[in-house]
Order: structure tokens, then sequence, then C-alpha cells
């Protein structure tokens, strides 16, 4: 039997109602299709805690605990008042990307039938795209600093960083995964405009495709990239992105996919050295923490993409086609959908339906 460790670590706000929920929708999969453990150890890490004790979000020792874990199952940061929003990044997602070497945000974008599109003329197969996002270098985590402080002439400046090692990587990831889907991948960049670190992007992504030459390159300007997925989102398999880029790119695909409650992401070290970490996209949404109504697929999808990535696919596949068989029915939907559902009853429908099967 294999076994999976995992860190469940659901935070603050609405973290708190989906992970649990999610949980549940895991183990599901775990029973119905068999084969496998997973170890969960739940961790009561989060920003509310930390105003409590005055320690860290983290505590000490916390990291060299969680690289023991094959996977994170992670809530939401922030949106706790007395805790700012980029500390809380900070000292958690941020800083479990550097530490566990994930350098690469997945962020699958997929209509599923059932949900309405914000885009009036798109059918579910025309929004099917995965948005590759480096995650460790770019514009969010290059040096920087002030100068001047208080003066007129205060200045401050944020380093761009490519490195030829880090986007090869990334860029192998990409083709990839391009192979296994539609064969397509698009590069998106800036080098019309930022000329050194985009250049340096482009180079090292064209060399790498020259290994994959049944994957057909592409090249599109961030700019034009952001129209196109609104105009045409068919034309779109793969988007390789910067970090800046694909932050704000994935928000983009999220929305046409059907919003923050259904959007899952994974931070991902590709080679298994450390933990990758499972998320929900959206945040820890203080305006309806605590009355049971967040929508729980996002959450539920990230503990697929889990799955997934711990290898097992077929229980990564029986979650997915549970939570599109009950959107498609539309018989249990939360408020941010349309419908009157609770968390807790959008997700044991779909526990239902994973351990019922999907057949009829
Ligand atoms: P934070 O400060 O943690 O980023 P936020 O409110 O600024 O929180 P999100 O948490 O991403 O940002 O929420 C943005 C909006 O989307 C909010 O109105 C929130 O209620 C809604 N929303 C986010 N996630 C869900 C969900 N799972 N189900 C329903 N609505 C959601």
């Amino acid at each position: 039997m294999r076994t999976h460790r995992i860190a469940v670590m659901p935070m603050d706000g609405i973290g708190r109602e989906v992970i649990p929920a999610a949980v549940r929708v895991l183990r599901a999969a775990e029973r119905a299709v068999g084969g496998f453990a997973l170890a969960m150890t739940d961790f009561d890490w989060s920003a509310r805690t930390s105003l409590e004790t005055g320690a860290p979000i983290v505590p000490p020792g916390g990291f060299d605990t969680l690289r023991g874990f094959d996977a994170i199952l992670f809530g939401a940061h922030g949106g706790t008042p007395g805790v700012p929003d980029d500390v809380a990044f900070a000292e958690t997602l941020f800083a479990f990307r550097l530490a566990f070497d994930e350098y690469i945000n997945l962020r699958p974008c997929k209509l599923l039938p059932g949900i309405p599109s914000v885009l009036a003329q798109a059918k579910p197969e025309d929004v099917d795209f995965v948005i590759v996002r480096e995650n460790v270098e770019g514009e969010l985590a290059g040096p920087g600093g002030r100068t001047g402080v208080g003066t007129p002439w205060e200045t401050a400046s944020q380093l761009t960083v490519i490195s030829r090692g880090n986007t090869e990587r990334v860029a192998r990831y990409s083709f990839n995964l391009a192979r296994s889907r539609r064969k397509r991948l698009a590069n998106i960049t800036k080098s019309n405009a930022m000329r050194h670190a985009y250049t340096l992007w482009d180079e090292v992504i064209a060399e790498v495709g020259k290994e994959y030459p049944d994957v057909q390159l592409d090249k599109f300007y961030v700019d034009a990239a952001a129209a196109r997925m609104v105009l045409r989102p068919q034309d779109f398999d793969v988007l390789l992105c910067t970090n800046l880029f694909g932050d704000i790119l994935s928000d983009l695909g999220a929305a046409l996919a059907g919003g923050l409650g259904v959007a899952a992401s994974g931070n991902l070290n590709p080679e298994g050295a450390a933990p990758s970490l499972f998320e929900p996209v959206h945040g820890s949404a203080p305006d309806i923490a605590g009355r049971g109504i967040a929508n729980p697929v996002a959450a539920i999808g990230a503990g697929a993409l889990m799955l997934r990535h711990l290898g097992e696919a077929a229980a990564a596949d029986a979650i997915e086609a549970a939570m599109g068989r009950i959107l498609r029915d539309g018989e249990f939907r939360t408020a941010d959908l349309g419908g009157g559902a609770t968390t807790d009853q959008m997700a044991d429908a779909i526990a239902k339906r994973v351990v019922q099967g999907n057949a009829e």
C-alpha cells in the first residue's frame, strides 16, 4: 500500500471551512479507489493564532517539520486584522515556495459544464488551458530597495530576475505538459519593452523548444495575450509565464473558468525533493467566513491536483469527474454559482458521487 504524508493547513477565514470539506472528499476517494493511504496531519497555524501568541505564523522548526511531508494542503492566508496581508503572504506561501523550491505554479483553467461563463459566446470546450507560472524568480522575488526615504527624490527599485537554469527547468516542465495535452505552448513575454530579462527568457524557451519539435511554440506579448484569452480562449493550451504575468493572467483565467470559488492551484517541486503545496486560488474571504456558504470546489480541486502530483491519477480522475457531474446536474450549487447549497452540502454531494462512481 502506498502511503502519502499530507500536512493539512486550513489557516484563516474560509480556509477553515473549505479544507475540512476537501479532506472529506479525499477520504472518499481513498476508500473508493483504494491502493493508497493518506496519512494526514493537521496543523493549526494561522495569522489569528500568531496574533494571540506573538510567534510567527510558522513557528520555529516549522519548515523542518514540513520537509518530512509529501504534500501540503493549504487553505487561505490573509484577511486577519492586525496582520498585514503582505506579512501573512511572506511568512507562509512565499516562504514555502522558496524553502521547498516549488518553482512551478500550476493553474488549470477549465470551464466545466454547468458553470455560468462570463464570456457570452464561450462553450465549455473553449476554455481549457493551463497556466504555468514561474514561481521563485521574476519580478516578485527580485532584490530591491528605497533611497532618499521621505525626500522628494525618494526612489524605489525592484529588480526582475531571470536565470538560465531556472528558466530551462520551467520551460522543460511546460513543454512536457503541453506534450501530454494539445501540444501547444504559448510563451508569454514582454521582450519588446524589457530587453534584458525577457530576451534571456525568450532565448532559453526557444532553445529548450528545439528538444520538442512536436510541440508548437508561439510567442505572445502579455498585453496581447490578455486580450486573446478573452476573445479567443480556445487558442491556448499551455501558457508559460513569468512570476508577475502569471499571477495576473491566472486570475483572469480563473474568472473565465467560473471564478474564485472553483479555481485550484499547485505550487510544485516537480521532482518531489521537497513537499509541493496545493491550495484554492481564493483568499480568506472575510466577507463570507464563518457562515458555511463558501464554495468548496476550489479546495476539492486542489486536493485532486495533489493526488495527481502524488501519482494517484485514478483517484484524481474520480474526484474531478464527481465534481463535474455535481456541477452539471445543478442540484447542489453554492451562492457564488447562483445556488443555495452550503459548503458541507456541496462537498458531501461530491464525496457521495466519488463513492458511487460516475458510471450512470
Ligand atoms: P484575502 O484578503 O484573504 O485575499 P479577499 O476577500 O481580499 O481575501 P478573496 O478571499 O480571494 O479575497 O475573495 C474575493 C471575493 O471572492 C470575496 O467577495 C469572496 O467572498 C469571494 N470568494 C472567494 N472565494 C470564495 C469561495 N470559495 N466561495 C464563494 N465566494 C468566494
